[in-house]
């Protein structure tokens, strides 16, 4: 068996995002770990210049362990639409514009989906993922990945979450992530399924590395 290295102490939260950091802090809650967000200590935003979720992720959280010399926390995630070939994926973010006006995102998803004929629910397939990743200042890594798998919904449904929530509902349920609470869509059991993407890959992270 693999050894993980276990974090313990203060955590930095390599996120900028307010919707992920809320998540990330929830997630983390039950292990009694002090936790700093990246945007509490003033961090740079690196560049996320790498080809895959796994790869951004190592990068935020790099940065992070680097600047603060703490152990860092980072998760790069994304939609990923099958009838736009992985689209936005990694850029799921960025096609939000400068404003992060997931909206106008979504409208265009959906032009992009008309345009291809695209109508019928089975046709509409997508998948969010998460990977996540802890860097220690010495250079140690641990890294997840996990992917929850659904349907996109027009017009989106819900106000709750953030980003691309409202026009995906997840495989065996009734409700847009938009619609549901915060312990619905990323509660861990007792409370929860353990739904989202982001929830199922921390699942498998606190196994390695949180007790
Ligand atoms: P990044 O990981 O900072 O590059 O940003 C990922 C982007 O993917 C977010 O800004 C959202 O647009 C989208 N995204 C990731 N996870 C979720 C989620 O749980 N719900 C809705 N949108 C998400």
């Amino acid at each position: 068996m693999t050894d993980h290295r276990r974090i313990t102490g203060r955590l930095v939260i390599a996120t900028h995002n307010p919707g992920k950091l809320a998540e990330m802090r929830e997630l983390l809650s039950p292990y009694g770990i002090d936790v700093v967000s990246a945007a509490e200590l003033a961090l740079d935003e690196p560049e996320e210049t790498g080809k895959t979720f796994q790869a951004n992720a190592r990068i935020k959280a790099i940065a992070a362990a680097n600047a603060t010399q703490l152990p860092a926390f980072a998760d790069d995630s994304g939609l990923c639409i099958d009838a736009l070939d992985g689209a936005p994926g990694i850029f799921s973010a960025r096609w939000a514009g400068p404003m992060k006006d997931f909206n106008t995102a979504m409208a265009r998803i959906e032009r992009l989906l008309q345009e291809r004929d695209v109508h019928e629910p089975e046709q509409r397939r997508a998948y969010f993922v998460s990977a996540l990743c802890v860097a220690w200042p010495d250079g140690h890594l641990e890294e997840v990945e996990a992917r929850v798998d659904g349907t996109l919904v027009w017009p989106p449904r819900g106000d709750a979450g953030f980003g691309y929530d409202p026009a995906f509902l997840p495989d065996g349920h009734t409700r847009t992530f938009g619609e549901m609470t915060s312990i619905e869509k990323h509660g861990l059991p007792p409370h929860g399924l353990g739904l989202s993407h982001r929830a199922k890959a921390f699942v498998q992270l606190a196994k390695m590395c949180l007790r």
